[in-house]
């Protein structure tokens, strides 16, 4: 499903993270930046060594906020590294902070000159945010964030099943009912 937000496109594709040619590719990560399983384990696995040893540089990153590292063997120059929050219970502040993971990371791209980024759903792994909630709010957030700043011109989802590519999918016809 793909549709078209100013100039710019939203994508959602069932796939891989690791294997996307976008200028960037957003990692799922934890506060450490120093591994961990599910998308930031496959990102590592594929990036090579170099990308832990400029994560240990960097310090962490707070949840809700987002660093930028080279791709090293990726196809994707950059990685964005991202902390989602840990899912517990429905709560105005994991909304809060599930908005900003995605604003952020949108924001550390564009002051790179960044034209496609892909993203994971994050926190819906091992931090448990229902895939219908946190598509709802990743979608709401990256449309109003396309409307306002026209810079980047692709977004793609990667969702990893078909489970969660339904969940994206349903959540956007809902944001966009001109599209169902
Ligand atoms: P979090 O800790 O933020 O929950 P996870 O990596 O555990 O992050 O999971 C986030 C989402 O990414 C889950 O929906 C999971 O199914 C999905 N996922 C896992 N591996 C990949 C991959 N290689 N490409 C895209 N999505 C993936």
């Amino acid at each position: 499903m793909k549709i078209k937000i100013g100039s710019s496109i939203l994508e959602l594709v069932q796939g891989d993270i690791t294997q996307q040619d976008t200028d960037a590719i957003v990692n799922a990560a934890n506060r450490t930046l120093l591994g961990g399983g599910g998308v930031d384990g496959a990102i590592h696995r594929t990036a090579g060594p170099e990308l832990l040893a400029e994560c240990r540089t960097l310090g962490g990153c707070d949840t809700g906020d987002a660093v930028i590292t080279r791709g090293y063997k990726l196809k994707a120059r950059y990685v964005i590294h991202t902390v989602g929050p840990v899912y517990r219970g429905p709560s105005p502040n994991a909304e809060r902070l599930l908005k900003s993971a995605y604003q952020r990371s949108m924001e550390v791209a564009m002051a790179k000159g960044i034209r496609s980024v892909a993203f994971p759903a994050i926190s819906t792994g091992s931090y448990g945010y229902p895939l219908k909630d946190a598509s709802y709010v990743a979608l709401l957030t990256i449309i109003d964030f396309l409307w306002n700043y026209s810079e980047i011109k692709l977004v793609r989802f990667v969702l990893f099943n078909q489970r969660a590519l339904e969940a994206f999918e349903t959540s956007l016809k809902r944001l966009n009912p001109a599209e169902s």
